[in-house]
This record gives structure tokens, sequence and C-alpha cells, in this order.
């Protein structure tokens, strides 16, 4: 039995070892920190749930998608996991009105309509290329640069729906599809939920994943899938090491030995798959110089390709305050977040999921401000300086968003704490994530997402894995990518990929 190293326990790590277990390998993995799931988690503060991750997930409907059977297989989902309908993307309220964009398009559309009639071209233009987009789903069970006659032809009608949405929004970023509109309110609620630099057509393929249905939640939120992805893993048979950091691979020649563990000790394994943040995977654990070029390239053009993050406060109010469930922005005049004056203010109710819910007269709501690049940095720094400092900066910010709270819902004064804050530092002194950003590269819109297929010219038995490798990132992206580094040993063996 051929043994395989990986390195991390993310999802994409934790995928690549279900189904080599599957398809007969021994596998081990390796992960710094004291529980798996990497980024796909969520923790307990004075015993309330706190969840850090699935605002969507793609192809959560039960169809007979490679996707939602990948989610099967691993246990993100299942018969018996219960689902938490998304029933809207988010809402944007501004000077009376609110534009909502609903799982129901046609409710989105009318919305829209009564907010701004002479907005209709554009309003049907975009409504239109959302229905058109809800062909989006991931291949998952073949590498795409693997793909033959028949995959080409099993996805012609998603790859004909994409390549329709990219031209009719081709070269437009979020700022300029929100600027093509009339309506001061409908424009500006397209830049609420990214970074107003994301391709519209990205902004379009999220949406229609929640308007096709297939956008859903799994109750009991990020920590509860990644147990049960962990789960998974073990009864296939996988071996998994927590609090195993690994200082690098041993390579000689052109292969991979095996690993050194932060520890000193070496162990040898036939493969490895590198299933951890890419930055960090060829500046500590392998060679700078074996990034692959595609891969290099992108982190090269600082132009077309950034990374961004958030800074991130949660808190319990004792009392029903009347806000929306899910995410919901009104228009602000608030306070500022490392470099960004809100202007708008956004809250994530947890009210949608009862299981993860502290009391039904409580409300549980995390506010998330995006952080650009030269804060993500400032942030890191901070936290590696002087912790003193980085901890009042975060507890300033969590009392100026909470005074922002208390002025939208005035009842909620004398009945509000904060119990936790987390910033891009905590991203990247738990998961080792390049600038703290939690998602992949965010491409301009005068570039393209890159996907990079996952091999090392350089050594014959290393496999990449992890969301660096596909487009903008996300669950989605890093579990087939733990699939596709499993396929390719599997491949190079000679035995069915399961
Ligand atoms: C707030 C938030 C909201 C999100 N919302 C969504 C969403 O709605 N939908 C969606 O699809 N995605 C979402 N994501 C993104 C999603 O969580 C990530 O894309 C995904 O979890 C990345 O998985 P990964 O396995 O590639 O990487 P990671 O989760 O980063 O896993 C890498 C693992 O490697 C470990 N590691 C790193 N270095 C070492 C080392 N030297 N030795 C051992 N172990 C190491 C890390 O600790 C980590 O466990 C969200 C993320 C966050 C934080």
């Amino acid at each position: 039995m051929k043994k395989v190293i990986i390195v991390g326990g993310g999802i994409s790590g934790l995928t690549a070892g279900i189904v080599l277990q599957r398809s007969g390998f021994e596998t081990h993995i390796y992960e710094k920190n004291p529980i798996a799931g990497g980024e796909l988690t969520g923790w307990k503060r004075e015993g309330i749930y706190i969840d850090n991750c699935i605002d969507w997930l793609t192809n959560s409907k039960a169809d007979d998608s490679e996707m939602y059977a990948l989610w099967k297989d691993i246990g993100m989902l299942g018969d018996n996991v219960k689902m938490c309908p998304k029933n809207k993307f988010f809402s944007y309220t501004a000077d009376g009105k609110t534009v909502t964009f609903w799982r129901d398009l046609e409710r989105t559309r009318k919305e829209m309509l009564e907010i701004s009639p002479e907005d209709k071209e554009n309003i049907d233009k975009f409504c239109d290329t959302v229905k058109i987009a809800e062909v989006f789903t991931v291949p998952a069970n073949k590498p795409m640069d693997k793909f033959g006659p028949k995959e080409l032809k099993k996805f012609w009608p998603f790859l004909k729906g994409m390549g329709a949405v990219g031209k009719a929004y081709q070269g437009m970023s979020l700022q300029d599809l929100g600027d093509s509109f009339k309506s001061p309110i409908i424009g500006k609620a397209f830049t609420m939920m990214h970074p107003a630099n994301t391709q519209a057509f990205s902004f379009i393929v999220s949406y229609a994943t929640i308007t096709s249905g297939s956008g859903d939640i799994p109750v009991g939120g990020s920590l509860a899938a990644a147990m049960r992805i962990v789960d998974r893993y073990k009864e296939v048979g996988g071996t998994l090491h927590l609090n195993s950091p690994i200082k690098r691979l041993v390579v000689s020649g052109n292969q991979a030995s095996g690993i050194l563990l932060e520890d000193g000790n070496e162990i040898n394994a036939d493969y490895v798959i590198v299933a951890t943040d890419a930055n960090h995977a060829f500046t500590k654990l392998l060679p700078a110089e074996y990034m692959p070029k595609k891969m290099k390239a992108v982190f090269d053009d600082k132009e077309h390709y950034t990374t961004f993050s958030k800074f991130h406060a949660i808190y319990l109010i004792d009392a029903k305050v009347g806000m929306p469930e899910d995410t919901s922005f009104w228009k602000c005049d608030g306070p500022t977040i490392g470099r960004t004056k809100m202007n708008a203010f956004g809250t994530l109710c947890y009210d949608y999921d009862p299981s993860t819910y502290p009391t039904e007269d409580q409300t549980l709501v995390q506010v998330k401000v995006i952080q650009y690049l030269e804060d993500c940095k400032e942030w890191l720094e901070l936290a590696a300086k002087d912790k003193d400092a980085y901890d009042e900066r975060r507890k300033e910010y969590a009392d100026k968003l909470m005074a922002e709270i208390v002025k939208h819902y005035p009842e909620a004064e004398g009945k509000i704490r904060c119990l936790d804050t987390w910033t891009p530092a905590t991203y990247a002194s738990r998961c080792n994530s390049y600038n703290g950003s939690y998602m992949s590269f965010v491409a301009d819109k005068n570039s393209k997402t890159v996907t990079t297929p996952g091999v090392i010219k350089q050594l014959r038995n290393v496999f990449l894995a992890g969301q660096w490798n596909m487009g903008s990132g996300g669950l989605p992206p890093a579990a087939v990518q733990g699939k596709f580094a499993a396929w390719r040993i599997c491949k190079k063996e000679g035995v069915p990929c399961k």
C-alpha cells in the first residue's frame, strides 16, 4: 500500500485524504492546529457558538452534479444533513428604500424596477444574465486540464453559460456595474458584499448560486461541517496528526522523500500533497523556484491581482431587536475601521439557524468590515510587534461598531456586548494565510482568474491542493483541488480514483 502524506488538514487536505483512503492508499494528514478544518471553522465564547465560514455553499442542492456528489462523499452534505435555505444573498437599505438580492430572482427584478423604472434595461440585463448563470456548477470528477471530448460535451451547457455571462459583463468590475445604474441605491448595493474591484462576473455567478437554490447552508454551521468531514476521513481509515506543524518537505533530486516536522521528526512517504496556503508552501515548505509559473505570474502581478480580508466582531444582544436574518447593509455615516470610512454598515444575523442559537429571545450578530491589503499588512505587523496595541485596536473598533448597531437599533442599548473580535492576523497565525487572506486572489476586471494544475514540474511525487490553485478560492475550489491531487496520484499508480 503506497503511503501519502498530506500537509494541512483544511477541507482540501481532508478531501484528498478521504479520496485516497477509498482508493487504497495509506494517508496521514499533518495539521498544525489542535483542530482540523482550517478556515472552515467555528468556536465558542462564553458557551456561545460563533460561526466563521459558510455564508453560502455552492452546489448545495441535492442533484446529480459532480460537486454535490463530492459534498456527499466527504460528509459536508448528505441525506442526514438538514439545510438552512438561503432566502437572500443580502440587502442594502438607504433613504427609505431597500434593494434585496432575493433567492427569488423575479422578486428582485420587480423590486428593483419599483425603485428605479428608468433602469429597466439594465435591471433586465442583470436579472436575465443571473438566470443564465444558474447553470454554474463545479466540475469535481476530474481536473479540467484533463478534460476530453466526453467531459467537454457534458459540461457544454455550463461552459456556454459562463461564456455568455463573461461576454455580457466583460471588463466590468462591481464598481462599474453599480455605476451603470441611474439609481444610486441600486448602484451602491452591488459594492456591499465584495471588494468593489471584484469582477462583475463573480458577483453574478455567486448570486446565481443562490437564485438557483444551490447556495444553502448546512444546519449547524461551519464547525459541524468540518467535524463531519473529519469523521468521514477517520471512518475510511485515515490518520490525522493534530498539533503537528510541518517545517518543510524533504527533497532530493526530482522527488520528496517525505516531510520534516517542526519537532525535528522526519517522516517518509511515497507521495506528498501540499494542501496549505500557496505562499506558505513556496516560502517555507518548498524552494520558491518550484512555484508553478502560472501561479507565480499571479503572485507577481500586483497590479491586477490582490488579496483582502476582514475585521470581524460578534455581538450578543439580550433581546430581539427586529434585525433581519442573514446579511443586511444600511447606509450610514459610520466609523473608520483601518483605512475604510464606513458609509454602509452590514450585519450578519444568525436567526436563520436556530440550532446554533443561544436562546430565542437573544440576537447573535456578526459585523465584518473589508480590510484591503494595506490594512491587512498593518494588522499583521501590529500583531507581531505589539500585542497590547493590537488588542487595544480590536477593542476600539469593536466599540465603534457596537455604537453603530445601537444607533440603528436603539432597543439594543444596554443589552449588547461583544463576544469576540478577529482580524487578518488571526487567519495568518492560525492558517499561515498569505496577507491574512481567507480567500485566494481577487482578479480585477482586466485579468482572468487563474487555475494551476497542482503539479510541480521539478518534483514527480509532490502535488498541490488548496484553494490557491483555483480562481478566487472558496470551499468548492478547495475541495476539488484536494480531489484532483488525489486523482493525479491514482492516475500515476494506475488505480481507479474513488
Ligand atoms: C469568514 C469566512 C467566510 C467564508 N465564506 C465562505 C463561503 O460562504 N463559501 C465558500 O465557499 N467559502 C467561504 N470561505 C472560504 C473557505 O473557508 C476557504 O476557501 C477554504 O476553507 C480553504 O480551504 P483550504 O483547505 O484550501 O485551506 P485552509 O482552510 O487554509 O487549510 C489549510 C490547512 O493547512 C494548515 N497548515 C498550514 N501550514 C501548515 C504547516 N506548516 N503544517 C501543518 N499544517 C499547516 C492550516 O492550519 C489549515 O488547517 C470563507 C472563509 C472565511 C474565513
